[in-house]
């Protein structure tokens, strides 16, 4: 059974119980914040839960090493101007893959993917390209530093960033 087949499958036994909480559009997010954070899979649902956050309480918005290039961007501003958010908050954590990713590994696993050699060539630092960083807490501060400098964002977005502890649970603020 492929991946997709057994989403269905579980789905419809879902959809025999399921309660739809009818969130007005124009209500949500309740809080109007909007959370910038990883795309790491061990994120899901355990950072909602950590910071107290309820379905339709916030935006979340999740990019690799929770960094923002200018297409990302776009989902940012969506937020901030479609649902009125007034707090942003980027969530950096703990063993971030970001982190510990390095130029050699990836050339290498995306060549064991397939991907021609010429296609690299075109990429001086693949490694740069892709937002890798040393320090998750650093990223985060640098984050925001970028949302704070471009030009769309709104003067009156507060902007805060905090680094989340995968093993903990402990959120400890950063800026
Ligand atoms: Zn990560």
């Amino acid at each position: 059974m492929s991946i997709l087949d057994a989403i269905l499958k579980k789905n419809q036994e879902f959809v025999k119980t399921y309660q739809n909480p009818d969130l007005k559009r124009g209500d949500i997010p309740s809080q109007k914040l909007a959370v910038l954070t990883c795309i790491d899979a061990r994120l899901d649902g355990v950072l909602q839960e950590a910071m107290g956050l309820q379905r339709g309480d916030a935006v979340f918005i999740k990019t690799a090493g929770n960094n923002l290039n200018y297409g990302e961007m776009r989902s940012v501003l969506t937020a901030i101007y479609k649902y009125d958010i007034k707090t942003l908050l980027v969530v950096g954590h703990e063993d971030c893959g970001m982190g510990w990713w390095g130029e050699t590994e990836l050339r290498k696993i995306m060549l064991e993917r397939g991907i021609k050699k010429e296609a690299l060539e075109e990429y001086d630092n693949i490694e740069m390209w892709l937002g890798c960083f040393t320090d998750a807490r650093q990223n985060v501060i640098s984050t925001i530093e970028k949302l704070r400098a471009y030009s769309l964002t709104p003067a009156d977005l507060e902007i805060r960033g905090v680094y989340f502890s995968l093993s903990s649970g402990h959120i400890e603020p950063v800026l």
